[in-house]
């Protein structure tokens, strides 16, 4: 598997010499980039659209001390973090973003298929709200960047949301926190590439909320599992204490009302939608799909090895879930499973 990245930091460039001053020239180019369509299109794609601004408009209408105003793409957190974005930046801009980001992620990807994955990474300064990066899908339409379903697989991280989570020491947050964050999606897109061409997923596609969840356990209890020394904390304080314990079984208790709740008739698509977004994003432990997957992840680790859990990628994600099934049945004191997550 051959690894290579492109770092595209014009965008953030652009809008901190926009915030010098506000030209109509620079915001223009904003605009044109990239990086901006890409984060722009996310926001479109995870809030309501009605209400939603257009970015333009909020640079337009940007004042940084008026707090009444909501600030749904975090222009106003970029303002806030403009001094340690800069910094930040010039470090990325000569950073070597070297093996140690891939090696982390390699063990686990299948050998069937021969990868050769080049990865453009997009740091930008406004966004979403949580989880400082995500990997996506981007196809480009009449020369404008849409997040589509299905494209090119990218890497899009925010800056403001980093700085602002891990303080201001450049040298961790590039290689610690940044590197950490990059494993994680890198391990996403590396993924998805190998599902367009490895044929068990090309014949086998998860379509219901049920299904999907699944998947997210899979994707997501991997990711994160992989990611920000989660292994070593594992390996180091899963008996220690009753901590950890205690959030694998809240995190099973929330999957378990949710699965119930994706299953009810009676609720929307939209309020499904909204179920299955929350398994993966907001608060660190909350993310139940996510969490519930890497104490899984953990367990049939220590138990059958990376190899297992390698192979689960390229057998599915109802795989990972027996492979859990079938240890649970020598370690009874884990959590268990909804039984409706059972593929019928
Ligand atoms: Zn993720």
């Amino acid at each position: 598997m051959k690894i290579k990245f492109n770092i595209h930091t014009k965008s953030s460039d652009l809008l901190l010499k926009w915030f010098d001053k506000q030209s109509d020239i620079i915001l223009k180019e904003i605009l044109e980039q990239p990086g901006t369509q890409i984060m722009a299109g996310i926001v479109e794609n995870t809030l309501s659209q009605n209400e939603l601004p257009t970015f333009f408009n909020e640079l337009k209408n940007f004042s940084a001390d008026d707090s009444s105003k909501s600030d749904p793409y975090g222009l106003k957190l970029a303002w806030f973090q403009r001094d340690e974005s800069s910094l930040l930046l010039d470090k990325i801009k000569e950073y070597n973003f070297s093996s140690e980001i891939t090696d982390r992620i390699k063990p686990y990807i299948p050998t069937d298929y021969p990868l050769d994955v080049t990865s453009n990474v997009y740091f930008v300064l406004t966004g979403w709200e949580w989880g400082d990066a995500m990997a996506c899908e981007i196809t480009k339409i009449d020369n404008q960047y849409k997040v589509t379903e299905q494209g090119e697989s990218i890497i899009i991280i925010n800056l403001s949301i980093i700085t602002k989570l891990y303080g201001n020491d450049i040298d961790k947050l590039l290689n610690d926190n940044i590197s950490n964050t990059m494993s994680h999606e890198l391990f996403h897109l590396v993924f998805a590439e190998y599902r367009k061409v490895s044929s068990y997923w090309k014949n086998n596609r998860n379509t219901t909320e049920i299904e999907q969840l699944v998947e997210i356990i899979q994707n997501e209890g991997i990711a994160h599992y992989l990611s920000h020394n989660q292994k070593q904390n594992l390996i180091e304080n899963y008996n220690k204490t009753n901590e950890l314990k205690e959030h694998e079984k809240e995190a099973f208790k929330q999957l378990d009302i949710a699965v119930k709740q994706l299953l009810n008739p009676e609720l929307s698509k939209q309020e499904k939608d909204n179920i299955l977004m929350k398994s993966n994003a907001g608060k660190y432990w909350d993310k139940f799909g996510g969490i519930a997957g890497k104490f899984m992840v953990y367990h049939i680790e220590k138990e059958y090895g990376e190899q297992a859990i390698q192979q689960s990628l390229s057998k599915g994600a109802y795989y990972f879930l027996e492979l859990y099934n079938k240890l649970r049945i020598e370690k009874p004191i884990l959590p268990g499973l909804p039984e409706e997550l059972k593929k019928q």
